[in-house]
C-alpha cells in the first residue's frame, strides 16, 4: 500500500500537493501539521497538511517529504475550511491565504534570511551542539540561508534547529523589522535566602542595632507589602511606600539581607493587574446590552449603531464577560494599530491576563506566541485583540467577534491576496464555531446599515454620549468668504485661531485633522473655490499631472488642464493638497510657545510611536496634535475642547462613490474627539462648500439623511449594497500589450457576461513600478448568482492566460472592491 499526504505550499499557487510519506509516518502525521517538501528545483518549504490519502496524483511523480516539523496539528479545522472559504471567495490561491495567515517565523523556507539578534545575549551553555555551530557562524558573517545552514550542520534536518534558535530569541528572520525598543527591566527585591527561616530572621531584626532603625524599619515595611499583595516587590514600589531613600535599600543588600533581581515586563503582557473593578454602565447602556443579548437569540449578527463617547466599549466588556465565564473564545478585531494601547489598557483592567493582542507590529516571536496560546486555548488569549490578520488565529472555540469600527476600510486588505474584508470574513468564520458578531460604529458603513435595517443583522441604537454629556457643538467656516475678507493666516481661519487661543487659555488640548492621503489632488480655484466636475457624472475630476490632465474615473471622461477657472475666469488655479507638516508649520509660527506634535504615517513608524504620541498627549504635555484620518479611530481624551478640521473639501472630492460616504465618517469621528467628558467641545470645520449636503449632514449629526441619500445614489449608480463589485487590475511593463491585453479581456467579459462591465479604465495611479495598469469593474447585481458569475470570470482569466502573447500580463482581482 501506498502512503499520501495533501498538501498546501505557501505560494500563489491554485492547487494542493501530492507527496508520499512512509506507512510510521503516515500514521503519525496529523491534518494541519507543518512539512518540510522539496518543491522546484532544490527548494525547501513549509507545506501544511490538509489531507491523508492512498490515491496516487496521476499528473506527476509524488516526491517524498523531507521531514516532519510538529509533534501536534499547529492549524485546525476550522481553518483549513475558512481558508478555503476565502481562496474561493475571494478568488486567489489557497496558497496565498496559507502565507499570509502564518506568522513567518511558521513558514521557514530555502530562501529565508537567518540573522544574529542584537539584542539579547547568549548563553553558550544552553546551546546544543547544533545551534552553537550556527550560532559561531553567525559570529563570522552576518547572515545565513537555510542552504547554507543545512551545509554547515550537513545534514537536511534544520528547520527544528532554526525554530529553536527563534524561540530562545537568538536569531531572527530578516524581514524582520529590528525593534528598537529593548524590553524593560524592573528592579524587585526580596530577603536574602538565609532570612527564610523565621529564627534567623528574628534574630536579625533583633540585631539592628540603633543607627540602623531605618533600615529595621524598611525591612518591618517589606514584610508588610508582602502580605498585603503577595506579589513581587520592586524597589520603586518599597521606597514610595515607605518613604525611604535608596541608600537605605542599597545598604540591605550590601549587608545581605535583601537582593535584587530583575524582571523583564512581559513582551505581550502589558500591565496585566486586573485592578478590581466593577463595571458600572448607565441605564442606556445597560438597555443596548440588553437589546443586543436579545438580537442574538434569532441572529447571528448585531450591529451596534453608537454615537462617539457613547461607551461602547463598555458594552462589549460586557458581553466578552459573558462568553469567556462560559469557557468561550473572543476575538476583538481593531482598524488599526493605533487604537490597541487604549484599548489593551482599558480591557485589561477588567479582564486582567486573559488579554492576548496580535498584529503586524509585532515580532514574530510575539506574534507566534499569541498563535501557540491560542492553539492551546489557553486562558492567556482567551480574548484576542488584533487587526484583520488575528482572523487567521487556530481559534477552536469562538463565542463571540468584536468588529470595532466596521466602516473602517482598513478592514479590507488590499495587496497582496487574499484580498478579503476582515468584517465579512469574520462573519463566516462566526458561522462554522456558530459563535456571534458585533459590529460596532459610530457611523457604520452603508452596507452595513443597510443590512442592519433589511433584516438580516441586528440593530442597536444608543443615542446618548456617557455621562449625558453633550454632542459637540459644530461650526462652520465658509473658506471663500474668509479668502475673500483677508481673514485667514495661512490655512488657518481667524475663527479657528481664536478658539486655539480660547482653548489653551483654558489649558485644554487641540485636535487639527489634515486629511492628505496618497491620492492625486484636485484643482481647485483660489478665487472662488471651484472644483472641475465630469459634465457626464457627478464627481470632480482629477489632475493627472504626468499628462497634465483632468479626468473622470467614473466614465474617463477627460480634459487638458484649463488655464483659468470656468466659472470666474481667474488664472489663480492650484493644484489642491496641503498635508499635516505645513499645517504644523504654520501652527508652531502662530503659537511658538505651544507643545505641537504630528501624527501621521510619518511620525509613526516604529512599533512604540504610537503610543509615545498618544502617552504624552493623554498626559497633556503635548497641546496640539496635528493629524491624518489615524486621528479619526476612537481614541479617547478628556481634556480635548477644541477639533479643527482644516480643510473638509479635499475628502469630498474623491473620485469614488464611497467618497461622501466616509467624508462624513471620517469628519463626524474626528469631531467625536472633542468633549468628551462634562464640557461640551466645539468642532470647527473649515470648507468652501458650507452648504454641501454631507457638510450639513455632519454638522446636524444626520446619519439617517447621509444614508439614505448615499444610498439612492448607489442604487442609481449600480454600487454596493444593490451591486457587488469585481474589479480586475490589469498590469503590464509593456504598454502596447497591456491596452491590448486589457481589451481582450475586457471584450470577453463583456460577452459571456449580462452584466455591466466597466473600462479598461486607466487609474489614478496608472504606472506603478514601472509597470502600467487598467482596470476592469463588473457589477454584479444582487439578483444575479455571484457563485455562477465569478465561475466565468475565472474561466476567461484562464483562456486569457492561456493565449501566448498575453501570458505575461498579470491580472489581480478583488472582489467587493473597496
Ligand atoms: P465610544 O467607543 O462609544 O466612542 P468609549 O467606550 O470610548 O466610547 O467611552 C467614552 C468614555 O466614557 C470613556 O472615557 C469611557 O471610559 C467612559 N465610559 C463609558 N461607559 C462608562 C461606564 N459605564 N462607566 C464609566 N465610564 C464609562
Ligand atoms: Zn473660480
Ligand atoms: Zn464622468
Amino acid at each position: 500500500m501506498l502512503f499520501f499526504i495533501e498538501v498546501i505550499i505557501p505560494l500563489s499557487l491554485p492547487k494542493t500537493f501530492t507527496y508520499k510519506v512512509s506507512e510510521t509516518e503516515y500514521a503519525f502525521i496529523k491534518k494541519g501539521m507543518r512539512i518540510a517538501v522539496p518543491f522546484g528545483k532544490n527548494k525547501i518549504y513549509t507545506a501544511l497538511v490538509i489531507d491523508l490519502h492512498q490515491t496516487a496524483p496521476t499528473l506527476y511523480e509524488a516526491k517524498e517529504i523531507h521531514q516532519i516539523l510538529d509533534e501536534q496539528p499547529i492549524v485546525n479545522e476550522f481553518q483549513i475550511n475558512h481558508w478555503f472559504w476565502i481562496a474561493s471567495y475571494y478568488m486567489c490561491n489557497i496558497g496565498d491565504v496559507y502565507r499570509g495567515a502564518l506568522p513567518s517565523a511558521l513558514l521557514l523556507e530555502s530562501e529565508t534570511i537567518l540573522s544574529q539578534r542584537q539584542d539579547t545575549s547568549v548563553n553558550q551553555a544552553d546551546l546544543s551542539d547544533d545551534e552553537f555551530l550556527i550560532y559561531e557562524a553567525l559570529q563570522h558573517q552576518s547572515s545565513l540561508k537555510i542552504q547554507n545552514v543545512i551545509d554547515i550542520l550537513n545534514k537536511k534536518t534544520v528547520l527544528p534547529i532554526i525554530q529553536k534558535l527563534i524561540n530562545k530569541n537568538i536569531i531572527s528572520l530578516q524581514e524582520e523589522i529590528q525593534e528598537e525598543y529593548k524590553p524593560k527591566l524592573i528592579r524587585y527585591i526580596r530577603l536574602h535566602e538565609q532570612y527564610q527561616q523565621e529564627e534567623k530572621l528574628i534574630e536579625l531584626l533583633d540585631n539592628f542595632n540603633k543607627n540602623a532603625n531605618k533600615q529595621k524599619e524598611l525591612v518591618l515595611q517589606y514584610f508588610q507589602l508582602q502580605a498585603l499583595e503577595k506579589k513581587p516587590i520592586s524597589v520603586k514600589h518599597l521606597t514610595e511606600t515607605a518613604k525611604a531613600s535608596a541608600a537605605i535599600v542599597k545598604a540591605l543588600i550590601d549587608k545581605q539581607v535583601f537582593e535584587e533581581y530583575y524582571l523583564q515586563e512581559d513582551r505581550v503582557n502589558f500591565h496585566k493587574n486586573k485592578v478590581d473593578y466593577q463595571l458600572s454602565l448607565s441605564e442606556a447602556q445597560q438597555n443596548a446590552v440588553n437589546q443586543i443579548e436579545e438580537v442574538f437569540v434569532e441572529k447571528e449578527v448585531c450591529l451596534l449603531h453608537g454615537v462617539t463617547s457613547s461607551g461602547k466599549t463598555e458594552i462589549y466588556t460586557q458581553l466578552i464577560e459573558q462568553y469567556i465565564n462560559q469557557g468561550k473564545q473572543v476575538l476583538y478585531l481593531l482598524p488599526e494599530i493605533a487604537l490597541t494601547t487604549q484599548l489593551v489598557s482599558r480591557l485589561t483592567q477588567y479582564f486582567g491576563n486573559k488579554v492576548a493582542v496580535f498584529h503586524s507590529k509585532y515580532s514574530n516571536n510575539e506574534r507566534v506566541e499569541v498563535w501557540n496560546q491560542v492553539l492551546a486555548s489557553s486562558e492567556k488569549a482567551q480574548i484576542v485583540i488584533g487587526a484583520r490578520s488575528a482572523l487567521f488565529l487556530p481559534f477552536s472555540n469562538l463565542g463571540l467577534i468584536i468588529v470595532d469600527e466596521e466602516h473602517e476600510a482598513t478592514f479590507k486588505q488590499q495587496d497582496p491576496a487574499p484580498r478579503y474584508h476582515a468584517r465579512d470574513a469574520a462573519i463566516v468564520l462566526a458561522n462554522a464555531h456558530q459563535s456571534k458578531v458585533l459590529l460596532g460604529s459610530a457611523t457604520p458603513s452603508i452596507e452595513t446599515y443597510y443590512n442592519a435595517t433589511s433584516g438580516k443583522f441586528g440593530l442597536v441604537t444608543l443615542k446618548e454620549r456617557f455621562g449625558k454629556v453633550q454632542l459637540p457643538e459644530i461650526q462652520l467656516v465658509d473658506l471663500k468668504d474668509s479668502y475673500f475678507r483677508k481673514k485667514m493666516k495661512g490655512h488657518f481661519s481667524i475663527t479657528l485661531i481664536e478658539a486655539i487661543t480660547e482653548a489653551f487659555a483654558n489649558g485644554e488640548q487641540v485636535i487639527l485633522f489634515q486629511n492628505r492621503r496618497g491620492f492625486s489632488p484636485v484643482l481647485e480655484c483660489l478665487t472662488c473655490g471651484h472644483v472641475p466636475q465630469c459634465p457626464q457624472c457627478d464627481v470632480s475630476l482629477t489632475y493627472h499631472k504626468y499628462k497634465n490632465q483632468l479626468r473622470c474615473h467614473y466614465c474617463g471622461y477627460n480634459m487638458a488642464k484649463p488655464k483659468n477657472c470656468h466659472v470666474c475666469s481667474s488664472v489663480d488655479i492650484e493644484t489642491k493638497g496641503f498635508g499635516t507638516e505645513q499645517i504644523e508649520l504654520e501652527l508652531a509660527g502662530l503659537f511658538p510657545n505651544k507643545n505641537i506634535k504630528r501624527m501621521d504615517q510619518d511620525t509613526t513608524r516604529g512599533k512604540y510611536s504610537f503610543e509615545k504620541i498618544i502617552d504624552g498627549f493623554k498626559n497633556r504635555e503635548i497641546d496640539v496634535l496635528v493629524g491624518t484620518q489615524m486621528l479619526a479611530k476612537g481614541l479617547d481624551f478628556d481634556n480635548v475642547s477644541l477639533v479643527g478640521i482644516m480643510n473638509a473639501d479635499n475628502m469630498l472630492y474623491h473620485p469614488d462613490f464611497r467618497a461622501f460616504e466616509r467624508s462624513y465618517q471620517m469628519m463626524t469621528q474626528v469631531a467625536g474627539r472633542a468633549g468628551r467628558s462634562e464640557k461640551r467641545g466645539k468642532v470647527i470645520i473649515q470648507t468652501y462648500n458650507p452648504l454641501h449636503n454631507i457638510i450639513q449632514q455632519v454638522t446636524n449629526n444626520d446619519y439617517e439623511g447621509m444614508y439614505k441619500e448615499q444610498l439612492y445614489e448607489r442604487k442609481i449608480y449600480y454600487y454596493p449594497p444593490y451591486y457587488r463589485l469585481i474589479r480586475l487590475t490589469v498590469k503590464h511593463r509593456d504598454f502596447e500589450k497591456l491596452k491590448e491585453g486589457s481589451v481582450w479581456l475586457y471584450q470577453v467579459l463583456k460577452q459571456n457576461l449580462s452584466i455591466p462591465v466597466l473600462g479598461p479604465e486607466e487609474p489614478a495611479v496608472s504606472r506603478i513600478r514601472n509597470e502600467y495598469i487598467r482596470t476592469i469593474m463588473i457589477k454584479i447585481p444582487a439578483e444575479t448568482s455571484l457563485q455562477a458569475t465569478k465561475k466565468t470570470i475565472q474561466k476567461i482569466l484562464n483562456s486569457f492566460d492561456s493565449v501566448a502573447q498575453y501570458r505575461t500580463v498579470k491580472v489581480t482581482v478583488n472582489v467587493d472592491f473597496y
